[in-house]
């Protein structure tokens, strides 16, 4: 399959695979809600593939995603129990935790591209909000604080970065069909 598509808004779309058209197995993988890409059993590798390398472009890691994945479910496990917060400004905040969403309202660790910081959604109570991922960490237990390190080492090499070379290398190869190849002039 030489396709690689983005993710759109699933809403209306007929019930095909956006890769062959077959209505066979027809399965939503979805971003967030109604927004994804639609395939069918053959084609559903791609999909996730491209949902992948989508959200390595845009920096955002499903909190749901980050909660099953080796490495970054030992930093969520700490954040699922209530922490406090210092913030920049002094102020200590009690009794955040993750804010692991629901299937309709999914929630991300977003990579704020203007200050190179993830952003982690907390709640408390009715209240929800992004925390630079480094004030959180700034109240972790002594003991506890390399499991945040390991969480960011994970976050910043790509957790989809093999999705997004495999996509790429599929929209390339269709871009330089139609620039000259002079790759056999030797
Ligand atoms: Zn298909």
């Amino acid at each position: 399959m030489d396709i690689a598509l983005s993710p759109e808004s699933l809403v209306m779309v007929p019930n095909n695979c956006l890769y062959c058209y077959s209505e066979i197995d027809v399965k939503s993988f979805e971003i967030r809600h109604s927004y994804g890409i639609k395939a069918c059993f053959k084609c559903y590798v791609y999909a996730e593939r491209d949902s992948n390398a989508f959200m390595h472009r845009e920096g955002i890691i499903p909190v749901d995603y980050a909660m099953e994945h080796n490495t970054l479910k030992d930093f969520t496990n700490v954040l699922l129990e209530e922490f406090h917060v210092k913030r920049t400004s002094g102020i200590i905040e009690i009794g955040w935790t993750l804010d692991t969403g629901s299937k309709l309202n999914r929630k991300f660790f977003v990579y704020d591209m203007a200050t190179k910081v993830w952003l982690i959604p907390v709640k408390k109570n009715n209240l929800t909000k992004s925390i630079s991922v480094y004030e959180i960490m700034h109240n972790f237990p002594q003991n506890t604080k390399y499991l945040a390190e390991n969480a960011i080492k994970v976050m910043n090499t790509g957790v989809y970065i093999a999705d997004a070379v495999q996509h790429d290398r599929v929209v390339n190869s269709k871009a330089s069909f139609t620039v000259e190849d002079d790759s056999y002039d030797t």
